[in-house]
C-alpha cells in the first residue's frame, strides 16, 4: 500500500526531546501530525544504543528538572516508573578521586597543605586584583576561584570539551554553567551541613534500560494517538511564500516526497535548516547560520568482566596525559542495562570535531586507544576488557563562541517572522541545554498552537518562571512539585 504522509497538519521535524514532547502534546489534543526523524533511532542524542545486549547511553542521562510540567509529562510518557538512582560523579586526578561539588576534607587530604595552601593564597590574590574586564571562561573561574584551583579543577577538562584555549571561550557561559558558584560558596557549601538539599540532589530519576526507553515509549504513545512516526526520513527542503512554509521535502526509502502541513516544528540544527530554505533567506541570515559551531563527540564502550571498576555514574578525567573526558560506569546507572555475560560496561568518552583526529580514526584504532587510556590510569587491567563498540554523535555541543549570541539573535529575529514554523531544542534554538529545556520548548510550540499564542519556545530557557507561571496557570497548578535543589555542576553538564 502507497503511504500518504500529506494528511497531517503539523509536521515535527526531528524526533529527539523537543519534537517528540510537541508531538506528544499534539497528539493528546487530538491534531494530525507526522514526525520526520532523519536517523533510524528514537530519542535524538538522547537515544540508548543497543550494542550486543547493552544499553549504552550516549553521554549518561541524569533526569533533573526543576519543571513539574516536565515530571508530568515524564510520568505520562513511560509505562513504568524510573529509577532512582545515587548519584556519584568525582573527579578523578592524578591517581586521586576528589568528591565533585568539591568537599573540603576530602579536597585537602588529596592536595595535601602545600597545595592547598598555594591555592588559598592564589585565591586570595585573585580576589585583591580581579582580571577585568571579564571577557573569558578563564577570567571568570580565575577571578571566582584563584589560578591554581582554576587550573586543577576547570581548564583541562574545559578544553578537552571545547577543543579551544580557555581564553577563547566566552564569559558569560561559564556565568550560565556554573552560576552561583564561588570559591567562598564551595567552601561554605562543603561546610554546611545540608542535609535536605543534599538528601534531593543526591539521586536522580533514570529509565531501567536508559532514556531512550522514555522516548521509545513516547514515539509509541503518539502514534497509539494517531500520530504517525517516521525514521530515516530526512527533511531536505522548505518552501515558503510570504511568511509561510507551503510545502515540504523529505528522503524516506530513497524517494523524495512532498508535504503540505498546515504547521511545522523543528528541531533540527538551525544552521541546516536555514540552508535548506527555498527561497533562500537574506544573506546576512545566510551568515549568521553559517557562523554557528558544533562540538562533536563520540563514545568508545567496552565490555569488562569485574563490575566495581569504580562506584560513580561517571568520572571525569582532567588529566592532560590522556584525551578522554569522562568514564561511564552503565551498571551504576542501572543494572538492567548491562548484558548478561559482562559484569559492566564502561563508557569512554572522546570530545572531539568532524574531521580531527579522533573523528576519524577508525573503530579498531579507537578502541585499542580506549583500552589502553583506562588502564594507564590505573583503573582496570586491559586483560579485564572485552569487545568494544564506537558511536560517533555530531553537533553534541552547540559552541558559544564570542559570535555565537548575535547569530542567535539574528537567526531568532528572522524565524519569528514566520507565521506557521516554530524552531525548538537544543540545536533547533543553539542552546545549550538538558533534556527538560528541549521539552519545554517543544511543549511550548504545541500549546501555542493549541490557543496559547502568548507562549514563545524561544523564552523557555531564559525566562523558565515565567514559563512555569504560564503554564502552570492552566489546570496542570495542581500538579506543581517544584524542586528547588540547588545545582553545582561540572561547567558542561548542568542537569
Ligand atoms: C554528552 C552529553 C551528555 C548529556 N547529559 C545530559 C543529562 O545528564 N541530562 C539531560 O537532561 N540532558 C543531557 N544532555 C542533553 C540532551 O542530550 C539534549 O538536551 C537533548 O537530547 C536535546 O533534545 P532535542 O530534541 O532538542 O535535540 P536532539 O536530541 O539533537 O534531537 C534532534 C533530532 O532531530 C533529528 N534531525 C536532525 N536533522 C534532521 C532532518 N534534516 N530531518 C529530520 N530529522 C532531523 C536528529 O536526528 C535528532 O534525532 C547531554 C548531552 C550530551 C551531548
Amino acid at each position: 500500500m502507497k503511504a500518504d504522509f500529506n494528511n497531517s497538519h503539523v509536521a515535527v521535524i526531528g524526533a529527539g526531546p523537543a519534537g517528540l514532547t510537541a508531538a506528544f502534546e499534539l497528539a493528546k489534543n487530538g491534531l494530525t501530525l507526522i514526525v520526520l526523524e532523519a536517523s533510524p533511532f528514537i530519542g535524538g542524542i538522547s537515544r540508548t544504543h543497543v550494542w550486543n545486549d547493552n544499553h549504552i547511553d550516549i553521554g549518561g542521562h541524569r533526569f533533573l528538572t526543576k519543571s513539574a510540567v516536565v515530571k508530568h509529562l515524564w510520568e505520562e510518557m513511560m509505562d513504568e516508573p524510573m529509577l532512582r538512582v545515587p548519584r556519584l560523579s568525582r573527579i578523578y586526578y592524578k591517581g586521586k578521586f576528589f568528591q565533585y561539588p568539591l568537599q573540603i576534607g576530602n579536597t585537602l587530604s588529596n592536595l595535601g597543605v602545600i597545595e592547598s595552601v598555594r591555592m588559598l593564597l592564589s585565591y586570595l590574590y585573585s580576589s585583591i586584583a580581579p582580571i577585568k574586564p571579564e571577557d573569558s571562561f578563564e577570567d571568570w573561574v580565575r577571578n571566582r576561584f584563584g589560578d591554581r584551583l582554576y587550573r586543577t579543577f576547570f581548564k583541562t577538562y574545559t578544553e578537552k570539551v571545547w577543543g579551544i584555549p580557555c581564553t577563547e571561550i566566552r564569559a558569560d557561559w561559564a556565568a550560565q554553567r556554573i552560576h552561583g558558584l564561588s570559591f567562598v560558596s564551595a567552601v561554605m557549601n562543603a561546610l554546611r551541613d545540608s542535609g535536605r538539599v543534599k538528601s534531593l540532589s543526591m539521586t536522580f530519576d533514570y529509565p531501567r534500560l536508559g532514556p531512550g526507553m522514555l522516548w521509545e515509549s513516547a514515539a509509541g504513545k503518539i502514534e497509539k494517538m494517531g500520530g504517525t512516526v517516521i525514521r530515516e526520513a530526512s527533511v531536505k527542503r522548505l518552501h515558503h511564500f510570504e511568511g509561510r512554509v507551503t510545502a515540504l521535502d523529505f528522503e524516506h526509502e530513497g524517494k523524495t516526497h512532498t508535504i503540505h502541513p498546515n504547521q511545522v516544528i523543528s528541531s533540527m540544527p538551525i544552521s541546516t535548516l536555514t540552508k535548506i530554505l527555498d527561497p533562500a533567506p537574506p544573506e546576512i541570515v545566510i551568515n549568521s547560520a553559517s557562523g554557528l559551531k558544533y562540538r562533536d563527540f563520540l563514545i568508545v564502550a567496552l565490555a569488562c568482566s569485574k563490575p566495581d571498576v569504580f562506584p560513580d555514574n561517571w568520572i571525569y578525567i582532567h588529566s592532560p596525559d590522556v584525551r578522554v573526558g569522562r568514564i561511564q560506569n552503565f551498571r551504576n546507572w542501572s543494572p538492567h542495562m548491562v548484558a548478561p555475560d559482562n559484569e559492566t560496561t564502561l563508557g569512554m568518552e572522546y570530545f572531539c570535531s568532524r574531521g580531527d583526529d579522533l573523528w576519524t580514526r577508525s573503530d579498531t584504532d579507537l578502541i585499542t586507544l580506549a583500552k589502553k587510556e583506562i588502564s594507564s590510569l590505573g583503573l582496570i587491567a586491559e586483560s579485564a576488557l572485552g569487545e568494544g563498540f564506537v558511536i560517533r554523535e555530531l553537533n553534541a555541543y552547540p559552541v558559544y563562541d564570542a559570535e555565537y549570541k548575535a547569530h542567535v539573535d539574528t537567526l531568532r529575529a528572522y524565524y519569528t517572522t514566520f507565521a506557521n514554523l516554530q524552531t525548538v531544542g537544543r540545536n533547533g534554538m543553539h542552546r545549550y541545554n538538558n533534556q527538560d529545556h528541549s521539552m519545554l520548548a517543544g511543549h511550548h510550540a504545541a500549546l501555542r498552537l493549541l490557543g496559547r499564542p502568548e507562549l514563545d519556545p524561544w523564552e523557555v530557557n531564559t525566562e523558565r518562571s515565567y514559563y512555569e507561571e504560564q503554564i502552570l496557570n492552566s489546570d496542570e497548578r495542581h500538579k506543581a512539585t517544584a524542586i528547588l535543589a540547588a545545582e553545582i555542576t561540572m561547567p558542561h553538564e548542568k542537569s
